[in-house]
């Protein structure tokens, strides 16, 4: 039996998640987003690194979009939308940003005919962006120019793909600013870091530090890069946000300039700005999830409470009596479902909705309707409280933000005592193998001179690898480089990665 007629078989029979997120993260992962989980993806289209976005899975990035241009909105950014392909000499006219050339989609014929000039499908916005603003920005009045697009899908070679991680296409969202001096573009870094904090950690409990990334590892074409990264509960890091400070290198290529207050024409200083949109999501899925399945945070659920009636095959009288009194709660509360199937046990209800994720669940038998009350069980932490109808709409979202409490205390605690130190190459290696998180070591340079060691990390760890210095608390360094032995200069700090 193929695997698709057993999902279809007899309803109140399928099992869910059956692994633990403890005993194989990998593979319980796997189930939360795939079909027998809470079927945010479907990974059978056909072509490797291409997902289809399923209905539950596309609301939450949707949501995602949402809670982002609000808060870019906010910060004075205004949206506009570019095509998908970009010429390839734009692509190619930042020497160092035409290292992105080996994984570029072509598009090289249209129709019979072979386009003349190839057309690459955008990798990232730089390059298509920046012809436009050297015609658009004219006068430091003109500035600080603060754009961003979104609900857009990039394209880049990565056959490693892992849904809501790698893939060939991605979600995409990216703010692109020109500033007048240096400093203003240095100070958007921080705005952004803001944004993610308010966004990310605040509202949907994923848990980041923020870094200077090391010279090695920046964006191509960047002064520097300045990321923020997760740790998913296998002890890998996920990148979720970059900032670049791209300085004046894109504006000196594609001529983005100003007229100044002294009437010189000068170039512009440019920052971008990409929080990983279906990253996040990974985060979301990973980290608040159980074994039940997906846990989510008020601020990006589909829907916040399922109404769920405890019916008696037996009893038809008092199922009209429940199927009314469910009717009536649902017109109180805006964002609910009721679900009344009636081939489906309450149980299988039950499990189907965690699963999904939805914070509350409202349980509604005889005792309920007689007695003119709700049954409330929170997902999070799954306590149960009972309240009388009247009070509905108020406990309602009392216990949202109670759920939510218990999605971030838990985020929080899985968060901290994420970082060891050490001094020691050998224990180093042996930590990395037990150690799920970050582990602070001396560094000799985070400037390209400290790509070799960074590169012998790597090999001689099985892909560990340098996330660089916290950007809020650098410390100073001791000691020596815990690979060459030479003076360090840095604190960095170094974790497996995806
Ligand atoms: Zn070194």
């Amino acid at each position: 039996m193929t695997k698709d007629s057993e999902s279809k078989e007899s309803k109140n029979s399928k099992p869910g998640i059956t692994i633990k997120k403890d005993d194989n993260f990998s593979e319980w992962y796997n189930q939360v987003i795939l079909e027998q989980g809470a079927q945010l993806c479907d990974l059978r289209y056909g072509v490797q690194g291409f997902v289809v976005y399923r209905p539950w899975g596309y609301k939450l990035i949707k949501k995602l979009y949402d809670l982002l241009e609000e808060a870019l909105e906010n910060d004075n950014h205004e949206p506009f939308l570019f095509p998908v392909v970009i010429p390839e000499e734009n692509l190619k006219k930042e020497e160092e940003h035409a290292g992105f050339t080996p994984e570029v989609f072509w598009v090289t014929e249209a129709g019979n005919q072979k386009i003349e000039k190839k057309l690459a499908l955008r990798p990232t916005g730089e390059t298509q962006l920046y012809p436009m603003y050297s015609l658009w920005i004219r006068s430091h009045k003109d500035l600080p120019f603060k754009k961003y697009q979104s609900r857009i899908m990039c394209y880049r070679n990565d056959m490693a793909t892992r849904p809501f991680i790698r893939g060939r296409e991605f979600c995409f969202f990216e703010s692109h600013d020109v500033f007048q001096s240096h400093q203003d573009a240095l100070s958007q870094i921080k705005t952004d870091m803001h944004i993610m904090d308010d966004v990310v950690w605040k509202k949907l409990f994923v848990p980041f530090t923020f870094f200077q990334r090391p010279k090695w590892d920046k964006f191509l074409g960047a002064n520097d890069t300045y990321a923020s990264d997760t740790l998913l509960p296998d002890g890998k890091r996920l990148q979720i946000s970059s900032t670049h400070d791209l300085g004046q290198n894109f504006a000196k290529v594609f001529n983005v300039t100003f007229i100044d207050e002294d009437s010189k024409t000068k170039y512009g200083y440019q920052t971008c700005f990409g929080p990983g949109i279906i990253r996040i999501i990974a985060g979301i899925i990973a980290i608040h999830g159980d074994d039940k399945g997906l846990i989510l945070p008020s601020s990006i659920t589909p829907v916040e409470a399922v109404i769920v009636p405890i019916f008696f095959t037996d009893k038809k009288e008092e199922n009209k009596k429940i199927d009314a009194y469910c009717k009536e709660l649902q017109k109180k509360v805006s964002k609910a479902v009721y679900d009344d199937a009636l081939d489906e046990t309450p149980g299988f209800k039950y499990n189907k909705w965690e699963l999904k994720g939805v914070p509350l669940r409202l349980e509604i038998g005889p005792k309920e309707v007689q007695e003119k009350t709700v049954t409330i069980a929170r997902r999070a932490d799954r306590k149960k409280i009972t309240v009388k109808q009247a009070e509905l709409s108020h406990a309602i979202q009392e216990q949202l933000k109670e759920n939510d409490l218990a999605i971030q205390k838990k985020a929080e605690e899985y968060f901290k005592n994420n970082t060891k130190e050490t001094k020691e190459f050998s224990d180093l290696k042996k930590m990395l193998a037990k150690h799920k998180g970050f582990i602070k070591v001396p560094w000799c340079s985070t400037e390209m001179d400290g790509k070799d060691c960074a590169e012998k990390l790597k090999a001689e760890t099985q892909g560990a690898t340098v996330c660089g210095e916290p950007y809020n608390q650098k410390e100073k360094a001791s000691g020596k480089c815990i690979i060459c032995q030479k003076t360090a200069k840095h604190l960095v700090y170094i974790a497996k990665t995806y």
